[in-house]
């Protein structure tokens, strides 16, 4: 099974990719995460990456898609399939996937969008808080460690994501509006996406529609 998980920042995409990737064994990648791990190890890709980022841009297509394809070239399990998770975010990275892809059994089968409201997504953004060591991730809001800053799981400090404020959010959803909703659009003309309301519902709700969506 080859899958996109779509959707704007806060949406959920990190949580359910985590169970998707466990309950379908997927290769999976995120490629938020892997600009993070790269800004902050310092490498090359990381110092392109960097100021776009941090300000909530998309970093230009060509890096992103240089990225894509080495994921592809080193998929250790191909029979299983793929999970990419924050890609593809502009509809020519979307194209430069498609030609990645042509002729070969890793063309993407099924788009998962996670829908939710921006109110929701603000409060959730804001107050995304996470642990640095185990990875365990809180809300000040809606899940907060028991004792402030400090992980429950492993008693390590907390942080906060450097784009996780309301001005980088602002650009982060305008992006999300301008380059990756004409993403899906494109997808849903051709009958592809699946459309999951993530906005209210509880967690095990919204993961029993996701599952019976893919065990389809
Ligand atoms: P995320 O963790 O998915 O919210 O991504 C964090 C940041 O990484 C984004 O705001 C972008 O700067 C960058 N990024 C992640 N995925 C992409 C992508 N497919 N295209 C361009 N930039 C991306």
């Amino acid at each position: 099974m080859n899958i996109f998980i779509m959707g704007a920042p806060g949406s959920g995409k990190g949580t359910f990719s985590s169970r998707i990737k466990e309950e379908f064994n997927l290769n999976h990648i995120s490629t938020g995460d892997i600009f993070r791990e790269n800004i902050s190890k310092g490498t090359e890709l990381g110092l392109q990456a960097k100021a776009y980022s941090e300000k909530g841009l998309l970093v230009p297509d060509e890096i992103t898609n240089n990225m894509v394809k080495d994921f592809l070239n080193n998929l250790a399990d191909k029979k299983n399939g793929y999970l990419l998770d924050g890609y593809p975010r502009t509809l020519d990275q979307a194209l430069a996937f498609e030609e990645m892809t042509k002729g070969t059994d890793l063309a993407v089968e099924r788009i998962l969008v996670m829908d939710v409201d921006n109110e929701v997504l603000t409060r959730r953004i804001t107050g995304r808080r996470s642990c640095k060591k185990c990875g365990e991730i809180y809300n000040i809001y809606t899940k907060a460690p028991k004792v402030e800053n400090v992980c429950d799981v492993c008693g390590s400090e907390l942080s906060q994501r450097k784009d996780d404020n309301e001005e980088s959010l602002k650009v982060r959803l305008g992006e999300y509006a301008k380059n990756t909703e004409p993403v899906i659009a494109y997808y849903e003309k051709l009958n592809m996406v699946s459309t999951i309301d993530a906005s209210t519902r509880t967690i095990e709700e919204i993961w029993t529609e996701v599952k019976d969506v893919l065990n389809k």
